[in-house]
């Protein structure tokens, strides 16, 4: 039995992972930091809630302890957004803080926490959800937003990303980012359900798959 948690599944794009990892036969953890919302979207799918807030480190230990195994890491919980609160010139520090909080502290306060679990696997995966607006080629060019939170946040989880792959290379687990594009269907008819396909894609990743690099459904992406 192959099992997988998804952070951030409540909603959105991590919801689509859990249901399309859930249609290739694993069993799902949907870890949502709102018990209503986490039970109300694990009862629709099937899923097995957990109750885990990745900027709260209790809640994260215990999530891991309630756990017998785990194969495959989704580290998708994020808070998105930049705009006029991220502006340089002008930040607020608190967004820009919780945005780092989240999206970088976050994703490795979980990895931490579900390492061991995960070096007990015969074929363990870690995905991290990042964005192509991380990336240091994109943001050197006008088509990408202006911010000090979201797009950096990103950037040091692709860093981050690395770092993990480059300490588990000699081990079976796989570190890899990916970019979902970005899916606001009533705008580019990109959906969430299309932009979870390359995070299930990284996370059933065959044993002679890659590693420490980062994906979007066209192919390999430039950090
Ligand atoms: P979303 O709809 O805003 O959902 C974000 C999810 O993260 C929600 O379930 C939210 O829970 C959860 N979350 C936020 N803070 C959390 C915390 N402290 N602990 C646990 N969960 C937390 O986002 P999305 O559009 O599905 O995006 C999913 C991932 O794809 C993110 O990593 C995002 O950066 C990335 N991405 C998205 C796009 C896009 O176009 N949407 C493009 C590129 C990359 P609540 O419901 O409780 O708030």
């Amino acid at each position: 039995m192959t099992t997988a948690l998804v952070t951030g599944a409540n909603r959105g794009i991590g919801l689509e992972i859990v249901k399309q990892l859930m249609a290739r036969g694993l069993t799902v953890y949907l870890g949502a930091r709102d018990p209503e919302r986490g039970e109300k979207a694990a009862a629709g799918t099937g899923a097995r809630f957990v109750r885990l807030d990745v900027t709260d480190p209790e809640s994260v230990r215990q999530a891991a302890a309630s756990l017998d195994s785990l194969d495959v890491l989704v580290n998708n919980a994020a808070v998105l957004g930049g705009g006029p609160a991220q502006a340089p010139g002008s930040a607020d520090l608190e967004d820009v803080r919780l945005a780092f909080e989240t999206n970088v502290l976050g994703v490795i306060t979980v990895t931490e926490a579900f390492l061991p679990l995960l070096r007990r696997s015969a074929r363990p995966r870690i995905v991290n959800v990042s964005s192509s607006v991380g990336t240091l080629t994109g943001m050197g060019t006008s088509e990408m937003p202006i911010a000090l939170g979201y797009p950096p946040s990103k950037a040091a989880l692709n860093a981050v990303t690395l770092q993990y792959a480059k300490a588990l290379r000699d081990t079976a687990i796989k570190v890899n980012a990916v970019c979902p594009g970005w899916c606001a269907p009533e705008v580019n008819g990109r959906t969430p359900a299309q932009g979870a396909h390359i995070a299930v894609t990284m996370a059933t990743l065959a044993d002679d798959g890659p590693t420490g690099g980062f994906y979007d459904d066209e192919g390999v992406v430039a950090w």
